[in-house]
C-alpha cells in the first residue's frame, strides 16, 4: 500500500512516522521547500515550544471545538513527550506547562524527526511542490514539477496561511477544495495588534509584565496576563497573542487597557510614589525601580506630569494620575497584523467533513488531513504544535491501518 503525504512540516512528519509503522505501507513525504520542518525550526523564537502539559480540547478553537478531543485524548502531551523521548529528544517544562527541547534549540526537534524518517519504507522528496491532486479509480494522482505520482492513500498536511515567509500558504486549502471540501473564513490568530498611538514608537523593544484587557466600545472583550512587548507598530508578546483572536474584526472602538503592576493596588503604588517626593529627583525618575525606565517616563508624561519637574513639587493629584497611567493605560487598536506575522491561522477546512477518530475525509475515502490546514487553532504556548503531532499521528496511523 502506498501513502502519499503532502507537507513535510510538523504534522506531515508525525503522519509519515505513524503511517510507516504499518509494515505493508510505502510512505512518500513530499515537501516543497529544500528542507523539512522549516517553520518548526522558527517556532518559539528558535526554541520550539513543542507542547504544553495542559493542552486539551478546551484550548482549541474552530467551528467544531470538540473535533480535536479524540486526537488529543489518544495522543496528548504525555504520549507526545514519551514519543519524542524514544526518538532521542530530551525536553524540559516550564511552570506554565510550556515544554521546550532541553538543548533550547528548535533544530533538535527537527533533527530527531529527520533521523527517525530514515526508514526503508519512507521516502522523502524535497523541493517537490504538489500543484494538483485528484481521485482516480486506483487511488490518488498527485502532480508537481512535471512529475506524476500515484498513491492508494493521500494525507494533506500542508499547514495554514500564517507565517507566509516560513512556508505558510494557500496550497492545502486549494488542494482540499479541489477534492470537494469547503473552507471557512481564514483570519490571523496569535498575532500582534496595531495601534494608532504614536507613543509606541519610543517604546519599541520594551518588554513588561502586565494584565491586558481588550475593550470593544467600552465593554470587556478578552483579558490575559503575561509578557507584553512593544513593537514599532503596536503590541506583541504572549499576553497579546493570547487575546488577539478576532480583535478589530467588528466595527467599533477597540482599546487595550494595560495594568503594568497588576498585583499592587493603586494605594500601595501612590504611597511608593509619595516616598519619591522626599528625594531631589525629577519626575522623570518617579517610576524608576518599578518599571522599565523608558516605559516609566512615557507613562509619567502621558499622565500630564512634566519629566523635569522636581518630584518634591508634585501634589497628590499628580501622583494619582501617574498611578492611573500605570494601572489602566489605554492604547487604541486599529487592526491585527497580517498573516505573515501571525503564528497560526484561525479557520480552515471544515472539520465536519472529516472523521475525528481517523482524520479521514467523509467525502473522499482514503483522503486524510491533519494540522493547521483544518479549522482548528490552539491557544498560545505549545498548543498548535501539539495539535500537529496529535492529528498527524492519528492520520498516519489510520491511513496505514485502513483496509484496502
Ligand atoms: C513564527 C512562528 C512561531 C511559532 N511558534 C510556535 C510554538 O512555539 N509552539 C506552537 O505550538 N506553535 C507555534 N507556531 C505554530 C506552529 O508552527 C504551526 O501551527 C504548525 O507548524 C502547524 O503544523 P503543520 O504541519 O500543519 O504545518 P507546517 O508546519 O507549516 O508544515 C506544512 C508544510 O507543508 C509544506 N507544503 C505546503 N504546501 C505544499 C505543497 N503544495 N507541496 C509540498 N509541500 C507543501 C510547507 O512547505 C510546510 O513545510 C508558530 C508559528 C510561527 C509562524
Amino acid at each position: 500500500m502506498t501513502i502519499g503525504i503532502i507537507g513535510g512540516g510538523a504534522s506531515g512528519m508525525a503522519a509519515a512516522l505513524a503511517a510507516a509503522e504499518a509494515h505493508t505501507a510505502q510512505v512518500v513525504l513530499l515537501e516543497r521547500q529544500s528542507r523539512l520542518g522549516r517553520k518548526l525550526q522558527a517556532t518559539g523564537n528558535g526554541r520550539c515550544n513543542l507542547t504544553n502539559l495542559h493542552a486539551a480540547e478546551g484550548g482549541y478553537h474552530g467551528d467544531q471545538p470538540d473535533f480535536s478531543r479524540y486526537a488529543l485524548e489518544t495522543f496528548g502531551p504525555e504520549e507526545t513527550l514519551s514519543w519524542f523521548r524514544k526518538l532521542g529528544l530530551f525536553t524540559t517544562a516550564e511552570d506554565s506547562g510550556r515544554v521546550y527541547p532541553y538543548s533550547d534549540q528548535a533544530n533538535s526537534v527537527v533533527d530527531v524527526l529527520r533521523f527517525a524518517l530514515e526508514k526503508p519504507n519512507i521516502r522523502v522528496k524535497l523541493g517537490f511542490e504538489v500543484q494538483r491532486g485528484r481521485k482516480t479509480a486506483e487511488g490518488f494522482l498527485v502532480e508537481g514539477g512535471g512529475e506524476r505520482l500515484c498513491f492508494d492513500r493521500l494525507i494533506v498536511a500542508c499547514g495554514g496561511l500564517a507565517g507566509t515567509k516560513l512556508g505558510g500558504g494557500m496550497s492545502g486549502y486549494q488542494l482540499l477544495r479541489s477534492l470537494g471540501h469547503k473552507c471557512t473564513r481564514l483570519r490571523p490568530a496569535l498575532v500582534q495588534l496595531k495601534t494608532g498611538w504614536s507613543g509606541v514608537v519610543g517604546l519599541k523593544g520594551v518588554r513588561a509584565n502586565c494584565r491586558a484587557q481588550i475593550l470593544r466600545n467600552g465593554d470587556p472583550f478578552s483579558e490575559s496576563e503575561g509578557e507584553l512587548q512593544f513593537t514599532e507598530y503596536g503590541l506583541s508578546g504572549p499576553v497579546i497573542f493570547e487575546i488577539s483572536r478576532d480583535v478589530c474584526r467588528e466595527p467599533g472602538e477597540w482599546v487595550c487597557r494595560l495594568d503594568f503592576i497588576p498585583h499592587v493596588s493603586r494605594e500601595e503604588l501612590i504611597s511608593a510614589l509619595t516616598a519619591r517626593r522626599e528625594t531631589p529627583l525629577p519626575a522623570g525618575e518617579l517610576l524608576t525601580g518599578i518599571l522599565h525606565n523608558r516605559l516609566g517616563r512615557v507613562l509619567t508624561q502621558a499622565a500630564g506630569v512634566g519629566l523635569n519637574r522636581p518630584a518634591a513639587q508634585l501634589d497628590r493629584g499628580d501622583l494619582a494620575r501617574v498611578a492611573e497611567a500605570v494601572k489602566a493605560f489605554e492604547v487604541s487598536l486599529t487592526e491585527p497584523m497580517g498573516m505573515d506575522s501571525a503564528q497560526v491561522t484561525a479557520g480552515g477546512i471544515v472539520t465536519r467533513e472529516f472523521c475525528d477518530r481517523t482524520m479521514e475525509s467523509r467525502l473522499v475515502p482514503g483522503l486524510y488531513a491533519c494540522g493547521e490546514v483544518l479549522d482548528v487553532d490552539g491557544d498560545c504556548g505549545g498548543y498548535n504544535l501539539q495539535w500537529a503531532w496529535s492529528s498527524g499521528r492519528l492520520a498516519g496511523l489510520s491511513a496505514g491501518r485502513k483496509d484496502t
